[in-house]
């Protein structure tokens, strides 16, 4: 039997497009550097890839679900590789006052995705640019991979500058 395909969960703003706080216009998305070639190579390889993404802006008033979903397109648009690149996209729509089930550090979507796709956690990785994305990898017993220009005090197995070093670093261990 096979094993089932590698996959990463990518938080969103800040990860893989510049986080402007509670992006509404699809315009202003621009991709971080490295994030384009990067998931391109995973692609080739057959990674999955599933968006995990709070989103309390629209809970705040300060962006619509509408708007959120339209940067999502523009996002996929620039990346190139096909509307639906994400198996499974998770937006968090809680506040840190009243958080949802789903909101980070909560690994609950990534458990419901581990088993709904037999994933094996091991060959799972959570990347993201805050500690509530690497503590919801964490919670649920996947790799972790921090973001950060600067190396900090983290529970994250791996931290990489940018998405260059992302993909060289995985893809070098896949
Ligand atoms: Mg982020």
């Amino acid at each position: 039997m096979s094993l089932p395909p590698p996959a990463l969960f990518l938080d969103r703003d800040g990860t893989l497009i510049e986080d402007l706080h509670y992006q509404a216009d699809p315009q202003k998305v621009r991709l971080l550097p490295g994030v384009r070639e990067g998931l391109q190579q995973f692609h080739q390889q057959g990674w999955l890839f599933f968006l995990f993404s709070n989103q309390s802006g629209i809970r705040r008033g300060l962006c619509t679900l509408e708007a959120v979903e339209a940067c999502n397109q523009k996002m996929l648009q620039t990346i190139g590789l096909g509307e639906n690149l994400f198996a499974r996209t998770c937006l968090a729509l809680g506040t840190p006052e009243q958080p949802c089930e789903y909101r980070k550090p909560s690994p609950k979507f990534i458990l419901e995705c581990l088993g709904d796709y037999s994933l094996l956690p091991d060959r799972c990785w959570m990347i993201g640019d805050k500690e509530t994305d690497v503590q919801s990898g964490c919670s649920a017993h996947i790799h972790t991979l921090l973001l950060t220009p600067i190396p900090c005090n983290t529970q994250a197995e791996a931290c990489c500058a940018n998405f260059f070093e992302v993909t060289a670093l995985l893809l070098k261990n896949a």
